[in-house]
């Protein structure tokens, strides 16, 4: 019997349950499926599909280390995916794939289709679990409801994952791959994305040894010390993994798999660094679980229905100075010279942005998640769509309205020297570590500058009163 394992956002050979299936059915072709309209309309950055084909590069070695060829398909959109998948399913005998889940609308109404048309021809298609540490849907309240809030999710996600802990699935052993196709040459660049600065491609190696190594060199080094750390941008306190989590170059359970070793295999007690950065891994489940949960979030719908009533600003010129990082609020601008820059931002700053853009600015949240997603090289929809709707209070477990933060005291309490402000906005770089936080007029015209857009106080006061009214 032949085999697909038809890979998608889990580029990785380890701990890959779809793999490891679709071997013991028998000899193994790997498959991509690439999707650039697709990927047009869902809006990804450019160096994330940058990122993602040099994954792509790392992965094919490692397949072919295990004689497992790698096959390439190109459609334009995931309407097109069934029939092309039928026909290669049929063009090389195969008699079933496997994938593991994604759970996205457009993900799943993909797959429903895939599933079906196979069928109808005597293929079977089974799908995973290998994106999360728990199945999503598998989380639910006494009231058998999706938790909302997340300190009882990650409570209930703890108790499951002590009576039932996460395992790796080993490493495949070789197949013979006799009688089986060669790999396809890959490209080197998709035609339609432009290719990233090369620096930008330098900080990001792609492929799951690098991912391994960023993990490996951050729990020797940093997650022990990830409380005092994790919120100073100019630290790096923080793992980075972000990308290599949404391609799956490598799992949420080899992470969590790493951290307890460093923890002497808890998962809840002992150092409170290790045990902290689980709890990130588990704010990345719960908006996992939330998006399978609501289908609405990956139609740009909020959490909060009545927030679709806010009275959003139209104002493309504010939003321009937000994208370009000219606000005049420098922790603003420094960050998102920084996303720009490297196709990542340190998760403070994430919430401080997004915060300015839907409360100060008042301007729709949707315009921000989309902007995030042309940059980003970890954009995740899941995420995402969870961060910012945490951000603009439209989310499930998100800042109340009336919490706004003011940029220049976070800036002040987490970057109190100035140095992430100096490496971003190098015209600042003179100013003191008081006066560059928030500088003079007097400054900015000196350093052409631009004065901030909106007063913070009034348009904080703004802000709370367009939520205020929804009641
Ligand atoms: C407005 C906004 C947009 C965001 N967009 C994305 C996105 O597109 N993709 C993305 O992966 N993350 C997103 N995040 C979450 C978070 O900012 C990043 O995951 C984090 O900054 C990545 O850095 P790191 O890998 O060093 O994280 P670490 O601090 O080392 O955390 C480890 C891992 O946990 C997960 N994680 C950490 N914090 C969060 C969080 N708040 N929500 C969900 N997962 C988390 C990530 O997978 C991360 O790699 C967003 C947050 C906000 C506020």
């Amino acid at each position: 019997m032949t085999a697909i394992c038809w890979f998608r956002t889990d580029l990785r050979i380890e701990d890959q349950p779809a793999l490891t299936a679709a071997l013991e059915d028998g000899q193994t072709i790997a498959l991509f499926i690439a999707s650039p309209t697709q990927w047009h309309q869902h809006g990804d950055a450019p160096a994330k599909v940058d990122f993602w084909l040099r994954g792509l590069h790392a992965l094919k070695s490692e397949l072919e280390s295990l004689n497992i060829p790698f096959k390439w398909l190109q459609v334009e959109q995931w309407e097109d995916v069934p029939e092309a998948l039928l026909t290669f399913c049929q063009q090389h005998q195969i008699e079933s794939v496997h994938c593991n889940r994604e759970h996205g609308v457009n993900e799943r109404r993909r797959d429903r289709a895939c599933y079906r048309l196979l069928n109808d021809h005597g293929i079977s298609m089974t799908g995973h679990h290998g994106g999360t540490l728990l199945v999503p849907g598998s989380v639910k309240t006494g009231s058998d409801g999706y938790y909302r809030v997340f300190t009882p999710f990650a409570k209930a996600c703890r108790e499951k994952l002590r009576t039932a802990p996460y395992r790796i699935a080993p490493l495949p052993r070789k197949q013979n791959g006799n009688g089986l196709p060669g790999s396809d040459a890959l490209p080197e660049t998709m035609p339609g994305w432009e290719r990233p600065d090369p620096s930008l491609q330098k900080g990001w190696s792609a492929g799951s040894d690098a991912a391994h190594a960023r993990l490996s060199l951050f729990a020797e080094q940093a997650m022990m010390r990830y409380v005092p750390d994790r919120d100073y941008p100019a630290l790096p306190g923080t793992s980075t993994l972000s990308p290599y989590l949404a391609s799956g170059m490598i799992s949420a359970g080899q992470c969590l798999h790493a951290a307890m070793i460093v923890n002497q295999g808890e998962t809840d007690t002992g150092n409170q660094g290790v045990t902290t950065w689980i709890t990130e891994l588990l704010w990345r489940e719960f908006y996992q679980h939330l998006i399978f949960g609501f289908p609405a979030l990956s139609m740009h719908q909020p959490m909060r229905p009545e927030t679709d009533a806010v009275v959003w600003r139209e104002a493309p010129n504010d939003f321009e100075e937000w994208c370009q990082g000219k606000t005049g609020v420098p922790i603003v601008d420094a960050a998102m010279r920084q996303l720009v820059t490297t196709g990542w931002m340190h998760n403070r700053l994430r919430m401080v942005v997004a915060m300015y853009l839907t409360k100060n600015l008042l301007i729709n949240w949707r315009l921000g998640e989309a902007f995030f997603m042309r940059h980003l090289v970890d954009g995740e929809l899941a995420a995402n769509n969870g961060g910012w709707q945490w951000s603009a209070s439209t989310g499930a477990d998100s800042a109340p309205y009336f919490r706004v933060f003011n940029p220049v005291s976070q800036s002040q309490k987490f970057d109190p020297k100035g140095a992430f402000l100096r490496h971003w906005l190098p015209e600042l770089a003179t100013l003191s570590d008081r006066e560059i936080h928030d500088p003079s007029p007097v400054s900015r015209q000196a350093l052409n500058y631009p004065l901030q857009l909106v007063d913070l106080k009034t348009s904080r006061v703004r802000a709370i009163e367009a939520f205020a009214s929804l009641r």
